[in-house]
Order: C-alpha cells, then sequence, then structure tokens
C-alpha cells in the first residue's frame, strides 16, 4: 500500500493548522466588521457551473479540473475556485429576493491539477468575499478597504495594490478588435494556447506565461483607452474613493483576470517583499456571471485570497503570527495527588482558562521541565500539604515570585493576569494604528 499523500496535497500538522486557524479566525472577524455572512457550499458540483462561469477558454477549465462521473453517470468537479458555487448559490436559493446587497464570505478548500511548485498544492484553501446587488463603484472601493484591514491586523506590510479596469461588453468589443489587429502579425509565432485565444478570447492572451507570447504583452493597447463613458466613470469613481480612504495603488494596465465573467475593475494586492514577489489576492468585478449561469441580471463584485500563499508571506516577512497560546498554568503534582491535580485542571479548563497537567506518572523535575517547555505563565506544585490545607504557591515562570493563594482563587487570578495581558496588547496595537 502506498503511504504517501497524493501528489499536490499535503497533511496540516497542529503547529501550521494553529497558524491556520489564527489566519482564519482574524479573516471571520474583519468579515463580521464589514457585514458579510458566510456562506459554505458543496465541495463538488455539476461540471457545467464551472465550464459555463468560470469559462471555456480558460486554463482552469481546459486542464485542471478533477472532474469524473458519479455512479449516476453524472459529470461532477471538485471546485477549482469559489465564486461559480457561490453564485449558484445566490440564484438557487433565491437570495435576489433578499434585501440587497448580498454580503457573503467563504473560507473553502479548493482542487486544481497544477503543475507543482512552491507554495502550490493540488488542493488549496481559498478565503474569499462577494457582494451581490451593487454596480456601484463604492462596493468594489469598500472590499479593498477590506482588504487593506485585514492585512493591517495580520500584520502583514510590503503588500501593493494594483488595480485596473477592464471595461464591459459594450467597449470591450472595441477593445478585442484592437487586440487582435495588435496580435494578427504576431500570431504565427505565438503558442497555441494563444492562436485559440485569438479567437475566443484575446484579453487572455495579454497574461499569457510564453515567454514571446509574454514579451508582447508590454506594447499591447490597453484597455483603459477603449473605456466607454460609463466604465470610465465608474473606474475614476473607484480610483477617487481609494485616494479618499487614503489606499495607495498603482495603476497596472496589463491587470487581467484569468476569468472570463470579470468586467470592470481588477484588482491584485502583490508582495513587494524580496523572495516571495507575487499575487497574494486578486479580486474584480463580474457583473456578468449572473447572467451567464441564471439568466438574471445581478451585479456582483468580489476577491479570492490563497491561504498556502498567505502563510509563506508572513513567514517571510517574519510575523510572528498564530503561535499556540501559552498555558495559563502548569499544575505539577505527585502520584499521591494526581487526582486533586485533575481535579482542579478540569475546573480551571471548564472556567476558561488553559491548563496543563501530567497524565503520565512523571517525575517533578519531568514536570518542571514540560511547563518550561511549554511556556506555562504560573506553576502551582500540588503536594499532599497543599491538598489538606486547600493553598498553594503559585510561582510566575518569567520572574519566580509566589504568591501563597488558597486554591479557590488561583482560577480567578488568572484570569485576571490574561486580561491584563490582553489589555497591554490592545494598547500597543491601538497606540500603532493611530500613531499616538
Ligand atoms: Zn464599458
Ligand atoms: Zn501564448
Amino acid at each position: 500500500m502506498n503511504l504517501n499523500a497524493p501528489r499536490g496535497t499535503k497533511d496540516i500538522l497542529p503547529e501550521e493548522a494553529e497558524r491556520r486557524r489564527a489566519l482564519e479566525r482574524t479573516f471571520a472577524e474583519v468579515c463580521e466588521r464589514y457585514g458579510f455572512g458566510e456562506i459554505r457550499v458543496p465541495t463538488f458540483e455539476h461540471t457545467e457551473l464551472f465550464v459555463r462561469g468560470v469559462g471555456d477558454a480558460s486554463d482552469i477549465v481546459r486542464k485542471e479540473m478533477y472532474t469524473f462521473l458519479d455512479k449516476g453517470d453524472r459529470s461532477l468537479t471538485l471546485r477549482p475556485e469559489g465564486t461559480a458555487g457561490v453564485a449558484r448559490a445566490y440564484i438557487e436559493q433565491g437570495m435576489s429576493s433578499w434585501p440587497a446587497p448580498v454580503k457573503l464570505w467563504y473560507n473553502m478548500n479548493m482542487f486544481r491539477y497544477e503543475k507543482m511548485q512552491k507554495g502550490r498544492y493540488r488542493e488549496f484553501w481559498q478565503l474569499g468575499c462577494e457582494i451581490f446587488g451593487s454596480a456601484c463603484p463604492q462596493a468594489d472601493a469598500q472590499l479593498i478597504g477590506m482588504l487593506v484591514t485585514f492585512f493591517d491586523d495580520l500584520g502583514l506590510d510590503e503588500v501593493n495594490l494594483e488595480i485596473n479596469s477592464i471595461g464591459c461588453p459594450a467597449c470591450r468589443a472595441a477593445y478585442h478588435q484592437a487586440l487582435r489587429d495588435y496580435y494578427a502579425p504576431k500570431l504565427k509565432d505565438m503558442c497555441d494556447d494563444c492562436h485559440e485565444r485569438f479567437e475566443k478570447n484575446p484579453l487572455r492572451m495579454l497574461d499569457c506565461k510564453e515567454a514571446y507570447c509574454h514579451s508582447l504583452a508590454e506594447e499591447a493597447p490597453a484597455q483603459l483607452d477603449y473605456l466607454c463613458d460609463d466604465c470610465k466613470e465608474h473606474f475614476d469613481k473607484v480610483k477617487s474613493y481609494l485616494s479618499m480612504m487614503e489606499i495607495p495603488y498603482n495603476l497596472n494596465p496589463r491587470l487581467v483576470r484569468g476569468l472570463d465573467y470579470y468586467t470592470r475593475t481588477v484588482f491584485e494586492f502583490v508582495s513587494s517583499h524580496v523572495g516571495t514577489q507575487g499575487t497574494i489576492c486578486g479580486g474584480g468585478r463580474y457583473d456578468g456571471l449572473i447572467r451567464e449561469i441564471g439568466n438574471i441580471d445581478v451585479p456582483g463584485v468580489g476577491f479570492a485570497l490563497g491561504v498556502e500563499r498567505l502563510l509563506l508571506e508572513l513567514d517571510a516577512q517574519g510575523i510572528p503570527f498564530g503561535k499556540a497560546a501559552r498555558p495559563d498554568l502548569y499544575i505539577a503534582s505527585f502520584p499521591s495527588t494526581a487526582a486533586n491535580a485533575l481535579d482542579l485542571a478540569q475546573s480551571l479548563i471548564r472556567s476558561g482558562l488553559k491548563v496543563e497537567t501530567d497524565v503520565m506518572d512523571r517525575s517533578l523535575k519531568a514536570q518542571f521541565k514540560a511547563a518550561d517547555r511549554m511556556e506555562a505563565h504560573y506553576v502551582l506544585v500540588l503536594g499532599d500539604t497543599e491538598v489538606s490545607l486547600s493553598r498553594g504557591k503559585l510561582r510566575r515562570l518569567s520572574d519566580g515570585s509566589e504568591q501563597d493563594v488558597p486554591l479557590t482563587a488561583v482560577g480567578t487570578l488568572l484570569h485576571d493576569y490574561r486580561k491584563k495581558l490582553a489589555s497591554a496588547k490592545e494598547n500597543d496595537r491601538q497606540s500603532t494604528l493611530f500613531k499616538l
């Protein structure tokens, strides 16, 4: 039997799981503050949904989907991205009759049969948001503002925002023509994929990774020069709202998204950290998506963030994020008091504290060593005397100070200490945020 996890998948062990959980918790909190509700959709959908929603000319649909027939001969696909499934749920669940806009966030695993490289997996996680029902530029700007808040909360620096507008179907026709005119004489030396893109969606040729195709993108006509009046006004407003919120951005006329349903605003957050340059998050407006799959007109805007990419970035920038909390207390005991230690730990943990105690009949010396390794804030040695007097010495490991206290007061003391640490940390955070 092959005991290796399938290529492109990985086990997530406690230390990384803790970091992921902290990341996900921070994201969920930010979403909550901006008024988003969580959505969870199935891991697989009908294949057709992705073909229509993601676009049959996209690399995802053409090369990367995990598609299979179930026992009833239905063609199903493991979701390669989040938006199509969420949009399907929006239509099926009648969310267009909910008060608009409908603001949703998700945290889901995705599946793509991709070439293996650092930080790329065939099963990977994405955090994302979608706003349905608003065509206004405020929605685009607020989503971007939300990401800025999220990166701030993580302590992530060196992330730059790039934006562009890829117009609407009305102005895109002229732009596509301009692209075809530009590429036509060069097409014979371009890759096979680009020949297909030339027919189906020349916009895609701009982000071809093949060296020669890539080199041509630089001189290609820019969508910005072909925007209709409505698209231009929309984009000007997005930019002015960002400026008002003091969110810096770079205009990147080469920025296109790899998916067919995007319209108008597209954006990426790109790392400028040496060694990890690359896209951390991509998003944009997709006013055409709901019509494409559900025949109703509902505008939308959203983004997705790669969790693995974000973790790499946090590591590279040396941000101490998502470390497991230190135990508030380690209760050391003897075989004669092991049961009392277990009982005391049980009641303290039930009160909300993190408490460790020995469950292996180890020597006192080994228990102290464990308390040190776990970086417990306090240690309490529970011997026969302590049990009979119902008092003990609470020793703080950071400075060796001791307090003789009734066992019934230990919980309150530890809760107070925890509050003190938390408020000191919060004060620090606020003072950097508001530069007090
Ligand atoms: Zn337009
Ligand atoms: Zn190409």
